[in-house]
């Protein structure tokens, strides 16, 4: 059975102050499954006035939230973990529902992730960090508080909503702030289903709050808002800035994780059965549209065409088909609009490189979906649209380099720089490779694989702010200098500066 999303979402789908609500834009969105074009649930977007109630509640709770000790709101995070666990199955049936990924990859990859970071952001909440206190003027006692900011805006993309979801609610409530998340509009089942598990564990109303509405109404009116302390954004570079720009007029904290358009760098010693076997597993997780998926695979000349044949073969046995079906391993793109334009990326491209294999929509059983075939593209120029924009899609371009340096040099020449990895057997190489490529996260013979524990943020103009790890905890809380004077003089030695001689 898929999810039955009109049934559990027929209250709506906001989520503000601990129940389900409808929005009140007076428009609607459909989340269509994209394997078949099917309509699966039609809901009613939020408006303004949804996002100010929802930051209402927000406010509302944040000094009880803010004011629970570590231990209570690590407790409730326990807990939020345990019922995510238990609610595994449906929150991985509603994700592949509204995304199209295969259920074996929301199953072992989306949920138990998520499960994971709440569990680790449980036990974050009991150990912030930072200088000891101490005399460091000699006549004070000088210490430093965490606290938490507030009411946090945050903004999710479509690609991995729940992960998302997760990646901004966790750190931001662990530290005391409350939230209201606005997830992509194509996608909130299981943020909604996220929030609906806070309340059962206990998290009070009004710390976890959905607003579901377009990226123009409900989250500018969001991030503008000057209840909100913090916005947290994740999306395409393009917009991240629109979104810095409306943050500006009230000067908000923002954190931006942005798009990229990772390198895959093959040096001539590398173990190429592994490079080829991560190549394709990197290129083609969740149908290409991560953010750090492998995009641009650089191969030292002397065993460029051995790569490209074998990486083409083992591309054409990768399995498109029906997401729930358990012989799947590639679903459809998030939407036939998605598919377009990714189709009209590989058509372009046919005019100054070539196209190994893929590069079509399959026909059959597969038409009506949002499918595109996995796409091997050689030989095109490092300065081509190909190359240097992000496609989000099942493509891998290939490009041969000759020395280490040129290597190094065209995986780091783009805007972006989020994500990198290097296959080598040389330590040097690998060790070279990571102090000179600037990404957020440089993988030495593996590409994708994240934890909880360790930080996911970019470089360049993928960003700035991490996510996951103690260093997102961080990025929600702000620094208080406090300082006591302990002489108890009345004229101090430095008042001499304003008034008086020594
Ligand atoms: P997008 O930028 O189109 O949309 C992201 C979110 O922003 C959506 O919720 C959307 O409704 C909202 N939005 C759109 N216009 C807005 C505006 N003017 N003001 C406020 N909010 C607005 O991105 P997408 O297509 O949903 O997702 C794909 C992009 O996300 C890719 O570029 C990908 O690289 C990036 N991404 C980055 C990371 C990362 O960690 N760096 C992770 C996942 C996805």
């Amino acid at each position: 059975m898929q999810f039955p999303a009109q049934e559990r979402f027929a209250d709506g789908a906001q989520f503000i102050a601990g129940r389900l609500a409808r929005g009140s834009s007076g428009r609607t969105h459909a989340v269509v499954d994209p394997a078949t074009g099917d309509d699966v649930h039609t809901y009613a977007l939020a408006g303004t006035d949804d996002v100010d109630a929802a930051v209402a509640a927000a406010r509302a709770a944040f000094p009880g939230w803010a004011g629970a000790t570590p231990a209570e709101r690590s407790e409730a995070l326990h807990r939020f973990s345990a019922v995510l666990a238990d609610r595994a199955e449906d929150l991985a049936r509603a994700e592949s529902l509204q995304c199209g990924k295969p259920l074996k990859l929301s199953r072992e990859f989306d949920v138990p992730g998520t499960v994971d970071n709440t569990a680790f952001f449980a036990g974050a909440a009991r150990h912030l960090q930072g200088q000891s206190a101490g005399e460091y003027s000699g006549d004070h006692t000088s210490y430093v508080r965490r606290e938490a900011i507030g009411v946090i805006g945050s903004i999710a993309p479509w690609n991995y909503p729940l992960q998302m979801a997760a990646w901004k609610i966790l750190p931001a409530i662990a530290a005391g702030n409350t939230v209201v998340l606005k997830p992509a509009e194509l996608t909130p089942l299981t943020s909604l289903l996220f929030a609906e598990a806070a309340t059962a564990a206990g998290i009070p109303d009004g710390v976890v709050n959905i607003v579901t509405g377009t990226g123009r109404e409900a989250g500018e009116h969001l991030v503008g808002h000057p209840d909100v302390a913090m916005t947290s954004f994740t999306g395409s570079t393009a917009v991240g800035r629109r979104v810095a720009e409306v943050a500006t007029a009230t000067v908000k904290r923002l954190h931006l994780e942005l798009g990229g358009k990772a390198p895959f760098v093959v040096f001539d010693d590398a173990d190429l059965d592994a490079a080829v076997n991560g190549a394709v597993a990197g290129a083609l997780i969740n149908t290409g549209q991560d953010c750090t998926a492998a995009t641009r695979a650089y191969v030292q000349r002397a065993v460029y065409e051995e790569f490209v044949a074998r990486t083409a073969a083992l591309m054409e046995t990768v399995r498109l088909g029906d997401p729930f079906a358990p012989t799947t391993d590639l679903g459809p793109l998030i939407s036939h609009v998605q598919r377009d334009r990714v189709a009209a990326f590989v058509d372009r491209a046919r005019g100054y490189a070539r196209v190994v294999t893929g590069g079509e929509a399959p026909g059959g059983d597969l038409a009506k979906g949002a499918y595109y075939r996995p796409t091997l593209i050689a030989d095109a120029p490092q300065d081509s649209e190909i190359v240097q924009s992000e496609i989000f899609g099942p493509v891998l371009v290939v490009l041969p380099f000759d020395t280490d340096d040129e290597g190094i040099r065209l995986a780091n020449d783009t805007p972006y720089g989020l994500a990198a990895s290097a296959w080598t057997r040389d330590v040097y190489r690998a060790g070279r490779a990571t102090r000179d490529i600037k990404a957020g996260c440089v993988w030495i013979n593996d590409h994708v694989p994240i934890i909880s524990e360790m930080p996911h943020g970019g470089f360049k103009q993928s960003g700035f702010g991490k996510d996951m790890s103690a260093y997102s905890f961080e990025e929600y809380t702000q620094i208080k200098h406090v300082m006591f004077d302990n002489t108890a003089v009345v004229r101090k030695d430095w008042h001499r500066t304003i008034f008086g001689d020594r």
